[in-house]
């Protein structure tokens, strides 16, 4: 007799399907409780979205849910904030709540311990604040003064004190009785970040979320922001999903980083999600960096976000020297010229670091054979075995496949094969042949595989027991090196000429960024950018320290090739064991699509640049409007329609809105 009474719950799960599931459950259940479902032959875990007084289901077919988990139910802007992402991004809602939770509560677990462990009683000293400088002090107060939806990108060259800005916004935040969200990108910032906030706010209780921290650790931290307990939440782009009760300020570091875009099964962007929160939950929003992206630069400069600017260091007085070197009429020593070597040397001999900045790991991107014309390519992927000598292995940086150097040919037995190109590697070997005395220290994904290494590397630098650093843009991010006085920029042309319209976005933030590496302390900085040329408007960017030049030659040249941020794109994607297949399911699509009608373009279907991945040929569709409500409108209805297409079993698609790679 109860039965009739229950109330149907419409509960999401993590299935691939744009669809809830209805169960009947007790009727103290609300919206936001974590659930336990029967599906299938197995138990999931879902999130009740809504209730409903009925089903399409017969009554007699309804299943009763096994369990409700223990913690409070999630609030309504947390439901909101996810189905907002699952309709943007068309993407089930039951994966993204499954992303959006922590890991147990995603499997249905509580951790052992529910209160995060109480700080040590240590009394901590109070703690040194700087006086503001004039742009700080002003930066701070606009951040403070509205208590509304309010974005702000606040720009400012590495070590103008950004970050003290955050700091003392986030006080004002806490004073009032508020929480704050900070975000970083996914690079191992963290650390540093975690123990400047906590000796800054040693009373606060500082909820930390990203991928290093355990299991159970971040879902106590996710529950702690849930009750309102933490004050701070600090993590990388997981941590947008936290939910904040008394949510004041978000604060978004280094906003133009590729990480805040998750690159697989919800692609999101943590960024962009943010901003969408601080308009929902109507507050203030601060996007930081020393190179905005595009996107954000241009929504600042038409008025849409308040640009606030910082414009000086606020230690160290000058930025670095920067200049071009001229590699045309030279004949390099393994990839490097003359000034750069004279450069390093003088370093050495003052006792300063240099860095030699190389976006590229490995020994040498190839094996090769001069007489058979062999490569030493991947089996899986349309890509190259990268050449790493130092543990002896050809390895794809794709999928991982790896296998042994061979010690000749495999097509023509010749012995005589060589590694082409340069990488970190090599570039370590000539360097240490070059300068013999030196410590020569390499910093990339191999050198720094975990956080111990990566930790143990920074000590390294830090106490000077290194003299020269190959690094990869690893390097770039975040980190005080206050004995380093030489960037030296190799084999950074490529970007210039490169197929992505991004690239040379990407290139000028790293330059920017690894520059900023050198000359933080007292001691001034170089920085030599090795190129054929030399009189490229980036370079020169970089030379004049123009931001603002740059971006704005990237905007015009943007808008007259039809490139975001003046059009809004979205990618379908298909992947298949046969390339046919994949185009075909596209040019399917686009059929569908044009019966649509819509103000969208559609482009054809073409293979991806990297077109077999893992044995899986790829290929994708682009579509553009210059309005994003109508590419919006148009996805919802497309996409709705591709779930029901038929598809060789083996077929996988994806749709990525504002796709950064391509
Ligand atoms: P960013 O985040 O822009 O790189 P930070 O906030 O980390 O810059 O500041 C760079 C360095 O300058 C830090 O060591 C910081 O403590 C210091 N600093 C920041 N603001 C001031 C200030 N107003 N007076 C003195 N030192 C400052
Ligand atoms: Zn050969
Ligand atoms: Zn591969």
């Amino acid at each position: 007799m109860s039965q009739a009474l229950d109330p149907v719950l419409q509960v999401a799960l993590d299935v691939p399907l744009p669809r809830l599931f209805d169960y009947r459950g007790g009727a103290e259940i609300v919206p936001g409780s974590l659930v336990r479902v029967p599906f299938g032959k197995g138990v999931k875990t879902g999130v009740v979205v809504a209730l409903a007084t009925g089903s399409d289901q017969p009554a007699d077919k309804l299943k009763a849910i096994e369990a409700v988990l223990a913690v409070p139910p999630l609030p309504a802007d947390w439901l909101e904030l996810c189905q907002f992402v699952s309709r943007y991004y068309q993407h089930p809602l039951g994966g993204v709540m499954s992303l959006a939770l922590p890991p147990l509560l995603r499997q249905g677990k509580l951790p052992r311990r529910l209160k995060a462990k109480p700080t040590d009683g240590e009394p901590q000293a109070a703690p040194v604040q700087p006086d503001l400088l004039d742009e700080q002090a002003a930066a701070v107060a606009a951040i403070t003064s509205p208590r509304d939806f309010a974005p702000f990108l606040l720009h400012g060259i590495t070590g103008s004190g950004k970050t003290e800005v955050y700091l003392r916004a986030i006080a004002t935040v806490l004073e009032r009785g508020g929480q704050a969200m900070m975000l970083v990108p996914e690079i191992a910032l963290t650390p540093q970040l975690e123990g400047r906030v906590a000796a800054r706010f040693p009373q606060a209780r500082i909820a930390i979320a990203h991928s290093g921290v355990a299991d159970a650790g971040r879902t106590r931290g996710f529950l702690d922001a849930h009750a309102g307990h933490a004050d701070i939440v600090l993590g990388t782009r997981l941590a947008v999903f936290m939910p904040l009760p008394r949510l004041r300020l978000i604060v978004i570091d280094e906003e133009h980083d590729g990480s805040f875009k998750q690159q697989e099964g919800l692609r999101y962007s943590a960024r962009d999600v943010a901003v969408f929160r601080a308009k929902q939950r109507n507050v203030p929003i601060v996007l930081g960096s020393a190179t905005p992206s595009l996107e954000t630069f241009h929504h600042a400069t038409s008025g849409r976000y308040r640009l606030l600017e910082l414009t000086r260091r606020a230690v160290a007085e000058a930025p670095p020297t920067v200049r071009v070197v001229d590699t045309r009429r030279e004949k390099l020593q393994d990839g490097m010229s003359a000034a750069l070597l004279a450069a390093v040397s003088e370093r050495l001999q003052r006792g300063e670091q240099s860095l030699i900045f190389l976006n590229r790991r490995g020994y040498a991107p190839v094996l090769a054979c001069p007489a058979c014309g062999w490569i030493s390519g991947c089996r899986r992927c349309a890509a190259n075995l990268v050449v790493h000598l130092a543990d002896q292995r050809l390895r794809c940086h794709h999928c991982g496949l790896e296998a042994g150097i061979p010690r000749a040919c495999p097509d023509c037995g010749n012995a005589d094969i060589h590694p082409f190109g340069r990488g970190t590697q090599r570039l370590e070997a000539a360097i240490g042949e070059r300068f013999p005395e030196a410590r020569v220290l390499r910093i990339d994904r191999d050198s720094a595989s975990t956080p111990a290494k990566w930790g143990a590397l920074l000590d390294a630098i830090h106490d000077g027991s290194a003299d020269i650093l190959v690094g990869t843009q690893m390097l770039a991010k975040g980190h005080d090196f206050p004995k380093l006085t030489l960037v030296g920029v190799v084999g950074a042309d490529a970007a210039l000429f490169a197929a992505d319209f991004r690239a040379p976005e990407r290139l000028f933030a790293q330059l920017m960024q690894v520059g900023g590496r050198s000359g933080r302390a007292a001691l001034a900085g170089e920085v030599l950018i090795q190129t054929e040329y030399p009189s490229h408007p980036l370079y020169q960017a970089l030379i004049a320290h123009d931001y603002a030049a740059f971006a704005a030659a990237q905007l015009a040249e943007r808008e007259q090739a039809g490139f975001p941020p003046y059009v809004f794109q979205a990618l379908l994607r298909a992947e298949a064991k046969q390339l046919d297949d994949a185009l075909a399911f596209l040019a399917a699509a686009r059929e569908s699509a044009l019966a649509l009608g819509g103000s969208v373009t559609l482009y054809d279907p073409v293979p991806m640049r990297l077109f077999r991945k893992m044995t899986l040929e790829r290929a994708q569709l682009l579509v553009e409007s210059a309005s994003r409500p109508a590419l919006q409108a148009f996805l919802a209805s497309w996409v709705a329609g591709l779930y029901n297409r038929k598809a060789p079993r083996d077929l996988r698609w994806h749709v990525d809105v504002d796709p950064l790679e391509f």
